[in-house]
């Protein structure tokens, strides 16, 4: 999609459901082959724990879009006040089972479990969010299996619209262990030089300003306007903020989509950008992961 700008440049609105479309149809494809070959059928777990409003619609999103790839999928449904140990439990069986390739435990958990053990207790080749330490080495040294989905979407999206990065300019608004990090990591292996700005940064504006290639995952609503971008600069918008405008709730980024489309070469829209290139990038995970077993 292209919108004319105030000055009649045409600026490339990214979309991202229109693009995860396409990357679950080759999955679709890459599934049922694998079926006929007589390998195992990629299989996803997700543990969802108590009723948290957004993690039930997310985990039901990734389960919708993991039966539409033709991924065998379930859902461990545990109640809000299970204890450390039950859900330990339901990991370790998660773990081994045959016919689970991905593990996913949906987060943020309830205050009274530990996240981190659990992230440390999944089996790293079902690590699926790619958020096991062993895993976060692996990327960092140049050796990546399987990566955070966020970042993993980011980069298809930047690859499918720029081609080959080498040489170009890129910097991550946040540093975040499951967004910001992982993605400078990923520009950083696709020959970018890369600049990390975070809540300590000093003239942020001027630093964003020479990106050939910003990416916001802050969390602030519309932080970054006209002033942080370069003409030309291609903007992915990973933030996701709910504001009230006049009573009535809506999601909008970290970036202010009418001025910097302005300005931009091209840009994604919250919703419909990077949120769809997440969940499908999950399930390319879970590919990865039951290929990466078959070795
Ligand atoms: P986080 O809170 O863990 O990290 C935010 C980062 O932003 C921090 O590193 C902080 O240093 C930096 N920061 C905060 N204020 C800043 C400022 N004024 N200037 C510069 N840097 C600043 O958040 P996160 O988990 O990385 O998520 C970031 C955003 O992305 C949130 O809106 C979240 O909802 C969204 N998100 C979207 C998806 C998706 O699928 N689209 C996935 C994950 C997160």
């Amino acid at each position: 999609m292209q919108i004319k700008t105030p000055t009649e440049t045409p600026v490339k609105v990214i979309d991202g459901r229109q693009l995860a479309d396409v990357l679950i149809e080759e999955m679709t494809q890459e599934v049922n082959e694998r079926i006929q070959q007589g390998l195992s059928q990629p299989g996803l777990a997700v543990v969802l724990v108590g009723e948290d409003p957004a993690s039930t619609i997310y985990v039901r999103n990734k389960i919708r879009c993991a039966e539409k790839a033709g991924l065998f999928s379930l859902v461990k449904h545990l109640d809000a006040s299970c204890t450390q140990k039950t859900l330990e439990d339901v990991v370790v069986e998660l773990n081994e089972r045959e016919d689970i390739h991905g593990i996913l435990v949906q987060l943020p958990l309830p205050q009274h479990l530990s996240e981190a053990r659990i992230i440390n207790l999944i089996d790293p080749t079902k690590d699926i969010d790619g958020f096991h330490p062993v895993n976060v080495g692996l990327l960092s040294s140049g050796q990546a299996k399987l990566v955070p989905c966020t970042p993993l979407g980011c980069m298809e999206m930047l690859n499918r619209e720029m081609g080959d990065l080498s040489g170009k300019h890129a910097v991550v608004i946040g540093r975040s262990n499951i967004v910001g990090k992982p993605m400078a990591n990923l520009l950083l292996q696709a020959n970018c030089t890369v600049s990390i700005v975070h809540s300590k940064t000093l003239e942020p504006e001027a630093l964003c300003r020479q990106a050939d290639i910003l990416v916001a995952a802050v969390g602030v609503a519309e932080l970054v306007d006209k002033n942080w971008v370069k003409p030309g600069a291609v903007v992915i918008d990973v933030g996701i903020n709910a504001i009230d405008i006049d009573g009535k709730r809506k999601l909008v980024g970290d970036v202010n989509f009418a001025d910097v489309a302005e300005k931009c070469r091209a840009i994604t829209p919250v919703p419909g950008g990077v949120g769809p290139m997440t969940i499908a990038c999950l399930i390319k995970n879970t590919l990865t992961a039951a290929k990466q077993r078959d070795m």
